[in-house]
């Protein structure tokens, strides 16, 4: 969806913008003028990490559960679980930090690269106008992925790399349009108001 037709988190309303008004998210490296969105910068995303800090709007996540956008597979492992009644464990560490549950709805629906975490890590960057609507009507339920909420989060920063696992699913939101979670955001923002507790 265009980034404009989605409510904005008050602290992603916050954030620097590229030349269409794309708000950037805090762990997109820049090259001068230039957001690169294809990619995660290290220093950025460490520094979310070790102050515990949302990697869309860099504000700080209160105590207690934390949300991620999922791509199609591990939305599929965790809704296999869930069925199954068995504990979900991503062992398989990500490079895809924690965020507010209001700035993952709103990510899973504009940010191609959130929405599609496997895009980030390909060498040919996908162009953001590729996520239309269009394509992604009429997909298997799930099959674009998910906002998951979790209990909790570790972190691992090497020298190349910042790296996350997550623990404990409390929320599944699978989504299967591009505008999935237009509702649930809507009554995010209203519960959690401009302080965004969460
Ligand atoms: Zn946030």
């Amino acid at each position: 969806m265009r980034f404009d037709s989605v409510p904005m988190p008050p602290a992603v309303e916050a954030r620097p913008r590229d030349t269409r008004g794309y708000p950037v998210p805090a762990i997109t490296p820049w090259e001068g003028d230039e957001p690169q969105f294809a990619r995660t910068d290290h220093g950025r995303s460490a520094n979310c990490a070790r102050r515990r800090l949302c990697s869309v709007c860099d504000t700080v996540m209160a105590p207690g559960p934390v949300w991620r956008v999922v791509g199609a597979t591990e939305s599929a492992a965790i809704a296999g679980a869930l069925a199954a009644g068995r504990p979900y464990r991503n062992l398989a560490p990500t490079l895809e930090g924690p965020g507010h549950r209001a700035c993952m709805l709103y990510a899973s629906m504009v940010c191609p690269y959130l929405a599609r975490p496997n895009a980030r890590r390909s060498l040919t960057a996908d162009a953001p106008d590729e996520l239309t609507a269009h394509v992604v009507r009429g997909a298997v339920r799930g099959e674009l992925g998910a906002v998951v909420g979790f209990g909790g989060f570790e972190y691992a920063v090497t020298a190349e790399r910042v790296l996350f696992r997550f623990l404990d699913v409390l929320e599944y939101l699978p989504h299967d349009t591009a505008d999935a979670h237009l509702a649930e955001l809507r009554a995010e923002l209203d519960r959690t108001g401009p302080g965004q507790r969460r």
